[in-house]
C-alpha cells in the first residue's frame, strides 16, 4: 500500500510516501509560503506518487469537527495566509483520495503510539516543547479531540517566586508556553536556549515550570507515560530535573508503578524524529478505513 504523509509545519512542510507498517519510502521538504504557492507543489508532488490515501498533521488551530461547516480548514492561525484555509478540502478535490487530519501534535502522539513507545497504552501524551508548546493526547485508545482540540501548551502556570520575566504569550503571560518555550528562554535569559546548555538556573527553572504543567495533566488525564519533544528538549540534562519536579509537586499524593519508575514513565521520542510523519501515515491509514 502507498500512503502519503504530510506534515505541515509553519516553516516547512514535510512530504513523504510509506506505508501500513510505518515504513518511510522517500520523503521532502518544500518551504511554508501562502496556499497559492506552496499547495500546487504539494498536490503534484502527491498525484506524481500515486498514493491511495494521504495524512495531515498539521499547524493550528484547526476544525476537526466532522460536522461542522468548516470541518478540514485551518483557522485561526496567526500565519494569515493560511487562515481560514480549506487545506483538507484543497486535496481532496485535487487528489480525490481519502484525507486524514489532525493536529501536528496528535499526529506525533499517534505515530509513537502507533509504533513507537506508547504502543499498546491506552492513555499517553506526547508534549512538544520547541517555539511553541502543544500536547498530543491518547485517551481511551483515541486521539482527544473536544470541542476543537486540547491546547494543553497554554494552560496557566503558577509563578516561581524568584522569576521576574513576565512571560511571552499574548494572550496570557503566563501560561507553560510564555514561560517556558524556546522564545521564553531567549527573551528572559537574553541568549538563544542552546546557548544555554551550561547554566543550572535556566534548566532547574525550566523543569519547574515543564513539571508543573505535567502534574496537571497526570491529575486530569492520568496518562499511562508522558513523551517529551520537541527543539528544548534537546537539552537531554534537562529530563532528570522534569522527572524530580514531577515527583516533588506530585507531593506522594498518588502512587502508581508507572510514577515508581519514574524513568520510564516521562521519556524523550522513539521514533527518531520520524513520531510526526509516521503519524501522518497512520492518519492516512486510518481515513482509508473509515471512508470504506
Ligand atoms: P518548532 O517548534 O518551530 O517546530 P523546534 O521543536 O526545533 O521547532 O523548536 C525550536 C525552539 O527550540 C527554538 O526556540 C530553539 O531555541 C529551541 N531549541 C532548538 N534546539 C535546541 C537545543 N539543542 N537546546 C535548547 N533549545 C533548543
Ligand atoms: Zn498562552
Amino acid at each position: 500500500m502507498r500512503l502519503g504523509a504530510l506534515e505541515a509545519g509553519g516553516t516547512k512542510m514535510v512530504c513523504a510516501v510509506g506505508d501500513e507498517n510505518g515504513t518511510i519510502f522517500e520523503r521532502t521538504s518544500i518551504p511554508t509560503e501562502t496556499p497559492e504557492i506552496t499547495m500546487p507543489k504539494l498536490i503534484a508532488y502527491f498525484k506524481e506518487k500515486e498514493v491511495e490515501a494521504l495524512g495531515i498533521g498539521c499547524f493550528g488551530p484547526i476544525d476537526l469537527n466532522r460536522k461542522s461547516e468548516t470541518y478540514g480548514y485551518i483557522t485561526t492561525t496567526p500565519k494569515l495566509a493560511w487562515a481560514n484555509y480549506n487545506i483538507v478540502g484543497a486535496f481532496k478535490e485535487a487528489l480525490g483520495i481519502p484525507v486524514g487530519f489532525d493536529t501536528d501534535v496528535n499526529g506525533s502522539a499517534l505515530g509513537e503510539a502507533t509504533w513507537g513507545c506508547t504502543k499498546g497504552l491506552e492513555n499517553s501524551m506526547y508534549i512538544t516543547i520547541g517555539t511553541g508548546v502543544g500536547a498530543g493526547i491518547i485517551s481511551n485508545g483515541k486521539l482527544l479531540h473536544g470541542m476543537l482540540h486540547p491546547e494543553a501548551g497554554h494552560v496557566l502556570l503558577e509563578k516561581h517566586p524568584d522569576d521576574t520575566y513576565e512571560g511571552k504569550c499574548p494572550y496570557h503571560k503566563t501560561c507553560l508556553e510564555g514561560l517556558a518555550a524556546g522564545p521564553a528562554i531567549e527573551a528572559r535569559w537574553g541568549k538563544k536556549a542552546i546557548e544555554l546548555a551550561d547554566k543550572k538556573e535556566v534548566w532547574e527553572l525550566e523543569a519547574f515550570y515543564i513539571g508543573q504543567a505535567l502534574v496537571d495533566y497526570i491529575m486530569i488525564l492520568s496518562p499511562e507515560r508522558i513523551i517529551l519533544g520537541g527543539g528544548v528538549t534537546h537539552q537531554e540534562h534537562m529530563m532528570p530535573l522534569v522527572r524530580k519536579e514531577v515527583q516533588r509537586q506530585l507531593a506522594g499524593y498518588i502512587k502508581t508503578k508507572e510514577l515508581e519508575d519514574i524513568e520510564n514513565y516521562i521519556v524523550l521520542p522513539s521514533l527518531n524524529d520520524n513520531q510526526g510523519i509516521m503519524g501522518a501515515l497512520k492518519l492516512a491509514l486510518d481515513e482509508l478505513e473509515y471512508e470504506r
